[in-house]
């Protein structure tokens, strides 16, 4: 049983539907997948879509690139960075993507694959057996499953179920997303230091791109869905150059959203017996290092593996954090790290610490 087919649950269903599991999902949501935003697949993210054979049916509905350019406050070009690319000398270093579309392409493969997954469902009691855990759905229903899986995002309800804490961290920034048309010079990733605060652009297909904004020095707020893009608008006013372009397309916009930089991270075990925590409910970095994603897939791939190798579900499971947690840990902690350059203005050692960061999440998992 997993809980949540975001991105680690449905990873994970796939994975382990393939080692010979009977895999059921609960979702909370709807079955619609989720709108919003789009998401930055860096090399990782499509290094472990090749491994669920998902990689090309990304490249072909998203947006295939492989470099950030960087501009100055003054609008200025101010360097190229080249990432690496972890699927091939002839395939792209990273790709944007919609939320729904790797939505689509990972519930295909899911249902390919036999998983069920359940819409509109949670768990609302767990009660660990010798070998079984016991799972009450909200729906009434129960099951008695040899694994708990709790990919179910950074509020996680099964981490809290399974006796697992952490806290959740504000580090004074919220993030945009708008949905834009792509300009045609938006071939890459183009990243904007602003006097205050951040901002960039990521194609997401031919037709589509989205800005993001990181705004600096705030408190966590709501801002009504009506004075979402005017205000958006407002705060790319002090980006000069190709930063007023993206302002104008910001006015065409169909979805703007606006959410509070948070990070988690699970300390001690990630389990209780058969139960675990996965993606953004262990490991949740701030989304600066666009890599949240990767982790979660990685994930996925990981536990399956783990759980394969040992005789037993606890021992995979125990295995499977331990092979995880430096990896996660140095994200999250790098993210944490940027954000705080970010805030205090100091664009230069962000970036060479986004490049270092790269480069370690390049190495194998
Ligand atoms: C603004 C923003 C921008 C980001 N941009 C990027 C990016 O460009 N690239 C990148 O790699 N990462 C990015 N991330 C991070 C990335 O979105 C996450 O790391 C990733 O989605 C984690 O996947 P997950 O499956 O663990 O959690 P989620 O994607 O959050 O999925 C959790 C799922 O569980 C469901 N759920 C929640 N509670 C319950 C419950 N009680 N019962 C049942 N189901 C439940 C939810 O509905 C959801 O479907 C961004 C994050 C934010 C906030």
């Amino acid at each position: 049983m997993i809980v949540g087919a975001g991105v680690a649950g449905p990873a994970a269903a796939i994975a382990l539907a393939r080692g010979g599991w009977q895999v059921e999902i609960a979702e909370v949501g709807p079955p619609e997948a989720p709108s919003g935003w789009g998401l930055c697949l860096t090399g990782p993210s499509l290094r472990a879509l090749d491994k669920l054979g998902l990689s090309e049916a990304c490249l072909a509905e998203g947006y295939g690139m492989s470099t950030v350019t960087h501009v100055d406050v003054n609008g200025e070009p101010a360097g190229e960075a080249r990432l690496p690319r972890l699927i091939g000398a002839r395939r792209p270093a990273m790709a944007g993507i919609a939320r729904p579309v790797l939505h689509r392409v990972l519930y295909a493969e899911a249902e390919r694959c036999g998983v069920t997954v359940r819409h509109g469902v949670t768990v609302a009691a767990v009660d660990q057996e010798e070998e079984l855990i016991r799972v009450r759905l909200s729906d009434g229903t129960d099951r008695s499953v040899a694994l708990l899986v709790g990919a179910d995002g950074i509020r996680s309800s099964v981490r809290g179920l399974l006796g697992i804490e952490t806290s959740l961290d504000f580090h004074g920034q919220m993030v945009w997303r708008a949905l834009v048309p792509r300009p045609p010079w938006a071939t890459g990733i183009h990243q904007f230091a602003g006097k205050a605060d951040t901002a960039g652009l990521v194609p997401l297909s031919d037709g589509q791109a989205y800005v993001f904004l990181t705004e600096n020095g705030v408190e966590r707020s709501i801002v009504p869905d009506a004075e979402l893009a005017p205000r958006l608008r407002k705060l790319l006013e002090t980006f000069p150059g190709r930063g007023e372009e993206i302002r104008s397309l910001v006015a065409e916009s169909e979805s703007v959203v606006r959410r509070p930089v948070l990070t988690a991270l699970v300390e001690g075990p990630w389990n209780r017996g058969n139960g675990v925590v996965i993606g953004d409910a262990a490991h949740a970095p701030a989304p600066q290092m666009a890599s949240g994603t990767a982790l979660a897939l990685e994930d996925g791939l990981v536990l399956a593996q783990e759980l394969g190798r040992h005789e037993s579900v606890e021992a995979g499971l125990q295995a499977f954090a331990g092979r995880r947690g430096r990896r996660c840990r140095r994200l999250v902690e790098t993210s944490v790290a940027i954000a705080a350059l970010e805030q205090a203005q100091r664009h230069h050692e962000a970036y060479a610490l986004v490049d270092s960061c790269h480069r370690f999440m390049a190495e194998p998992v």
